[in-house]
């Protein structure tokens, strides 16, 4: 099969916070050591439980939180140090879609209007071109009927639905998608899954894809990459991790979703540790119904087992 080229590359992301309770100063490991690659057009999600690092992740990548160390090329470029208000380019390739975002509008401005002040707000085209591109786009995402309505009156999903077309109205080549379905009904949510795969297979666009919605990420993703206390602890196509998940972590949290994941539901013990009591081991050790000796002071690498699917457990060292 042939690859595309890669759109954007991590390497060794870390981020780390100093949390100090009273000169008891310990290392918040958000981030712990993280790489891997998009390539362009494609679709890639990170999924795992609230609290495993891939926001944080997701907010690194789109140049809104700067790393403790690693690298980030785009399109080969090295983009770890440049701060994005000060790049404009980097601000209209890199749109990061934040669910928050609809609470900073003018709530008395149209769809319409608001699109054009984006447009104009990155110097592009405000005038017959730009009217024409926010009209494909609205028509595209249906949302050509609410117009010239007043974002004040929109529900939930169309408020959403407007974040994304102030992403997509830049053309971008990556936007991060963090958790865009939260908070919405089911209905709603596959609403906006066909949507972004509609504008995908119209544009040349690549989704970072961030969610614990399980469903959804199997329904967009072309790849996926697990993620554990900061870590990577699986990564594949969407039909290795969700069919057959190889790490133990993968296989109990694919067994939530039984409608993809033919096999038991599997229970894990106890919850995952604080990101602030980092081991040498295995952060999944405490939890693993097939932890041993090894795996409480060794950390496995991630490895490719199968073509393409990467794993990072002792019991496939
Ligand atoms: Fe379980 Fe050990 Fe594998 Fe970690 S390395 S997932 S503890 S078997």
């Amino acid at each position: 099969m042939q690859t595309s080229p890669s759109l954007i590359e991590i390497y060794n992301m870390e981020k780390h916070y100093i949390k100090n309770k009273l000169y008891n100063t310990s290392v918040l490991r958000v981030v712990d050591g993280i790489s891997f690659s998009i390539s362009k057009g494609e679709t890639f999600s990170l999924i795992g439980e609230s609290g495993c690092g891939k926001s944080t992740l997701g907010r690194i990548i789109g140049k809104l939180l700067v790393p403790t160390t690693g690298k980030v090329l785009f399109e080969g470029r090295d983009i770890t140090k440049l701060v994005r208000k000060k790049d404009k380019k980097l601000q209209k390739d890199i749109q990061y879609v934040d669910k928050e975002a609809s609470f900073k509008w003018n709530k008395r401005s149209t769809i319409f209007k608001m699109l054009e002040k984006v447009l104009e707000t990155h110097e592009m085209c405000s005038n017959t071109n730009g009217h024409c591109l926010i009209s494909h786009l609205l028509n595209s995402m249906g949302l050509a009927h609410i117009a010239y309505h007043p974002i004040q009156g929109l529900t939930p999903g169309e408020r959403q639905l407007v974040n994304i077309a102030c992403a997509l109205v830049l053309q971008p080549k990556l936007v991060i998608l963090d958790d865009p379905l939260s908070g919405l009904d089911l209905s709603v949510q596959s609403q906006v899954l066909n949507i972004l795969s509609h504008i995908k297979k119209k544009r040349a666009i690549t989704y970072l894809f961030i969610s614990d919605n399980l469903n959804a990420s199997y329904y967009i993703s072309d790849q996926v990459a697990v993620m554990y206390k900061g870590r990577i602890v699986e990564k594949g196509t969407v039909s290795q991790i969700y069919e057959e998940p190889i790490h133990p972590y993968t296989q109990a949290l694919m067994s939530t979703v039984p409608s993809i994941y033919k096999r038991e539901r599997i229970i894990l013990k106890g919850a995952p540790p604080s990101s602030s009591c980092p081991s040498n081991g295995c952060p999944f050790y405490k939890r693993c119904p097939f932890a041993q000796e090894a795996c409480k002071s060794r950390q496995p690498l991630l490895r490719e087992i199968r073509s393409g699917q990467f794993v990072s457990c002792h019991l496939y060292a």
